[in-house]
């Protein structure tokens, strides 16, 4: 967990805030957006405290990391 907070950190270093720190996490993570791996929507919100993704349709939850 400490190497990956680090991480998270130099994430947010590098990209000067949190909204271009999840928006290049997302990119890296999926290269054409955000694809929900329950429903394959689109949609989704992020959860701060869980640094965790949040589908719209179907609520599953997947983790930044
Ligand atoms: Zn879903």
């Amino acid at each position: 967990m400490k190497m990956l907070q680090m991480s998270l950190l130099e994430w947010q270093n590098k990209f000067g805030s949190e909204d271009a720190c999840i928006d290049a996490l997302i990119k890296t993570r999926w290269p054409d957006g955000f694809v929900c791996p329950e429903c394959s929507s689109r949609e989704y919100s992020f959860i701060t405290s869980r640094n965790s993704y949040q589908c719209s349709h179907c609520h599953h939850q997947t983790s930044v990391t």
